[in-house]
């Protein structure tokens, strides 16, 4: 957000201090809902805040007082109608969301890389509608929620796409197993072994500032190892596309200028992505090959 506007408004620090000057919500809305919430000021916080939380508490108050009301009204328009039958979900499950679900070869590799013991299944609802709503801060009715997370009570490990879902689900059902999708292909080395010096490896940002400290030795050993280019600047925050979400519902940012400056100084001839809708936004800026990481198990 600050590297776009350069202007403080657009930060934690302006959207705080400016409700500390009693600002109302309606005129901090437009820096409230231009964060992606990529969650790299969160691990920078040295008093530990919840940025990224509190940015969706204040979003929701936002609503509450009427700004942004025909957004609020196109996510509810988007939320399923839940369903009276309800069948629990067994062993392993993954939640692939709609960008997966649109590149289905892809999806089949994902499944057969992430099969263990027993097969890794899709499952019926991957929660999107959700996942949009409380990356917005809209209210998800109680039967909805239920109607997402009953199947699921019964699964012992769930693999899902979206960052931001697996945050809320570690708080739904703490005894189950929940991994990124991403991150898990990153560590078979059937994979990583195909990444080149001249491809541009993009980590999904959200998964990956929620377990900041475990990963980062990961990533860097990745780079090391391949010699691959990643989304890490200096500090190791990853940089996001701004192409999923909130963000491409009502877009506040601009993908080209963040893929632009993904791309700035490096020579590579090769994407790989963790996340299929990183995948999407830089293969509408950008002539080079975009490929999955599950589509190097082809290659
Ligand atoms: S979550 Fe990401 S986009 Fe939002 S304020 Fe923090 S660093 Fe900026």
């Amino acid at each position: 957000m600050w590297q776009q506007r350069r202007d403080v408004q657009f930060s934690p620090q302006g959207i705080f201090k400016a409700l500390q000057h009693n600002a109302t919500h309606d005129e901090i809305a437009p820096a409230l809902f231009s964060c992606l919430l990529c969650g790299a000021c969160d691990l920078l916080c040295p008093e530990n805040i919840d940025i990224t939380g509190m940015i969706t508490t204040h979003r929701k108050e936002a609503f509450l007082q009427g700004s942004n009301a025909a957004l609020k009204e196109k996510i509810e328009s988007q939320l399923v109608p839940p369903t009276s039958e309800i069948k629990r979900e067994e062993n392993t499950m993954v939640l692939a969301g709609e960008a997966l679900r649109a590149t289905p070869a892809t999806l089949k590799r994902i499944l057969t890389l992430l099969s263990g013991e027993t097969n890794a299944t899709l499952a019926i609802d991957d929660g999107d509608d959700i996942a949009l709503a409380l990356e917005a801060g809209v209210e998800v009715s109680d039967h909805r929620l239920h109607a997402f997370l009953e199947p699921l009570q019964g699964a012992k490990r769930l693999y899902i796409s979206n960052g931001h879902l697996l945050k809320q689900l570690r708080h739904w059902l703490p005894a189950t197993e929940l991994f990124a999708i991403g991150h898990s292909l990153s560590q078979l080395d059937t994979l990583t072994r195909k990444l080149k010096k001249s491809d541009l490896y993009l980590i999904e940002t959200r998964a990956y500032h929620l377990d900041h400290q475990q990963k980062v030795t990961h990533y860097d050993q990745l780079r090391h190892q391949q010699g691959c280019h990643i989304n890490l600047d200096l500090q190791r925050n990853a940089i996001p596309t701004a192409g999923g979400g909130l963000n491409a519902l009502q877009p506040q940012l601009d993908c080209a200028e963040q893929g632009r400056w993904l791309l700035s100084g490096r020579n590579v001839q090769r994407i790989i992505v963790e996340c299929a809708e990183d995948g999407r936004a830089m293969s509408q800026l950008s002539a080079l090959p975009v490929l999955h990481i599950a589509d190097l198990m082809e290659r």
